[in-house]
């Protein structure tokens, strides 16, 4: 489609075209499409990216093979101090590239996407720091014989990221990826590519051509092209469970290693003794609203003790009505849009379902306002509903909006139970004074990730990442890196031979 074209009007804030990197070219789709990149602030138009395809990524991956003898040998420092200047050219753009990053997918820019965006200055750093860490071990054997390992990289990684946190998750997998040396292939998510493009764009000034290419492209398209290539040496992958479990069926049908980062339905336990402001505070934090839910740890069954039920929902009420519901890049807003019609709708049945479950109490919010301001956008308000039972399917699925189930509870035991009944697994919220409840609760919860008294966000160095089908690998640390990118050789040398 051409600028012409366009019913959708164009955004105030219309950024043009944005295109691929592929062997170090910014590159139109080869076929000539594009995909529009929609505001949700307002359902502008705000650009377009190329409609990436099968010959792109084919491409790509050629770019990245060609390109990857020669990078792998670089010395690991060298590839760190890449990082560590990129970081430094980043930071001058940050403002820039987090406003970018609000109008493409709703985050509010005071209260994510700043913060975001720093992380990627944080995260390049990070693994700027660590990248001469790959290291392998010697075994005292005997003598004569010198048994030592070495940490190689993969070759072509094969990367995919979901539109919600598109910034921090790309730097995720292009810094160790990267300083562990191999080469990698970005399918940027069709909602949210703009602002990883502008960071590319930095990149690209340092690293030679080949080493960094970055698809933009729908997932039935380039996403599948991408997982099926042969010469994709492993697979890291961010999103929901239904497309993690394709893309691992990709993967073994080539035996080729694959990290998911999928998607959850946290709990947060809140113990009678917690029925104050801070920890209201923290479970709103947990829940991420300010995110509008939309993230993978969004803790949004909030188990209370039936002691403090109705008090606690009465706080958390009075709190989340005093938040600002509006333009992602205004400064007031405490909390954005929802990324697109299709979400948009989701979350609205999702609360349409629970307004009919019997018994259920609409504490707060409901479906979104048909008129005035925030009808302009994909605007959904916090919404809370109490007295849920965790079997509902409010209660079971991801919603992936401002949605908080309210579940009381009354006995230890059983709270744990009702918050492993379900088959994700990747982060857990314990709110408690008594030091031996919090810590017994965090063990017995099922998850890879448990915050007691604090409801944050992942920091650099946690090997972060989920159990059951919340995922599989490790992402966010040394460790992390050393699983995901990199393969152990042994050698064996007899030294008298
Ligand atoms: P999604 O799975 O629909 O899409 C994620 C990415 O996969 C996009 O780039 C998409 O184009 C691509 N894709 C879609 N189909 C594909 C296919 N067949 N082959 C290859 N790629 C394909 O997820 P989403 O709606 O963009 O993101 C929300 C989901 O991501 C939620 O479930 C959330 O919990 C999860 N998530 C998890 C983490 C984590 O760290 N565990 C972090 C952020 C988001």
């Amino acid at each position: 489609m051409t600028i012409e074209q366009h019913t959708t009007p164009l955004s105030e804030h219309h950024v043009g075209d944005a295109l691929m990197l592929i062997a170090g070219e910014w590159t139109e789709a080869a076929d000539g499409w594009w995909i529009d990149v929609e505001s949700p602030r307002d359902r502008t138009i705000l650009g377009r990216v190329p409609r990436g395809g099968a010959e792109d990524v084919r491409r790509a991956v050629d770019a990245a093979s060609r390109a990857f003898p020669a990078w792998r040998d670089l010395r690991p420092r060298d590839r760190g101090e890449l990082f560590r200047r990129i970081a430094d050219a980043l930071e001058p753009e940050q403002e820039r590239i987090a406003r970018l990053l609000s109008l493409e997918n709703g985050n509010a820019i005071r209260t994510q996407s700043r913060g975001e965006m720093q992380f990627v200055v944080d995260a390049f750093r990070y693994f700027a720091g660590v990248a001469g860490e790959a290291k392998g071990e010697s075994i005292p054997l005997n003598p004569q014989v010198l048994d030592y390992s070495r940490r190689e990289p993969l070759g072509v990684v094969g990367a995919i990221v979901p539109w919600n946190a598109p910034l921090m998750l790309s730097a995720l997998k292009i810094a160790p990826a990267l300083v562990t040396g191999n080469t990698l292939v970005l399918k940027l998510a069709e909602d949210a590519p703009l602002a990883v493009l502008a960071v590319a764009r930095v990149c690209q000034e340092f690293l030679p051509a080949g080493v960094l290419n970055v698809i933009t492209g729908y997932g039935s398209e380039a996403g599948e092209a991408l997982t099926s290539h042969p010469a994709v040496a492993k697979l890291s992958f961010t999103g929901s469970t239904a497309v993690g479990r394709r893309v691992m069926e990709k993967g073994a049908e080539r035996i080729v290693p694959v990290s998911l980062e999928l998607g959850g339905k946290s709990p947060q336990i809140v113990f009678p003794d917690a029925d104050e402001d801070w920890v209201v505070d923290g479970t709103i934090s947990g829940m991420r609203f300010f995110r509008q839910g939309q993230s993978c740890t969004a803790g949004s069954r909030l188990f209370i003790h039936e002691s403090v039920f109705d008090s606690f929902v009465g706080k958390l009420v009075d709190k989340l009505s005093e938040l600002v519901v509006g333009d992602p890049v205004d400064e007031a807003s405490d909390l954005g849009t929802i990324v697109n019609a299709r979400q948009f709708d989701r979350v609205g049945e999702y609360i349409a379902d629970g307004i009919e479950q019997p018994g259920v109490d609409l504490a707060l919010g409901g479906l979104p306002p048909a008129e005035g301001p925030l009808a302009q956008g994909w605007y959904h308000r916090p919404t809370v509903f109490a007295n849920v039972s965790n079997s509902w399917r409010i209660a079971a699925e991801e919603i992936f909006g401002p949605v908080v189930c309210a579940i009381p509870w009354r006995d230890e035991t059983d709270v744990i139970r009702m918050a492993n009944d379900t088959h994700y697994g990747l982060a857990g919220y314990v709110w408690t004074h008594d030091l031996g409840a919090a810590l017994r609760t965090a063990h017995a919860l099922e998850a890879g990730w448990v915050q007691v008294n604090q409801g944050g966000g992942q920091v650099l160095g946690q090997s972060y990442g989920g159990f059951k089908q919340s995922g599989i690998g490790r992402e966010f640390s040394l460790e992390g890196m050393l699983d995901s990118y990199t393969q152990r050789k042994h050698v064996s040398v007899h030294l008298e031979r």
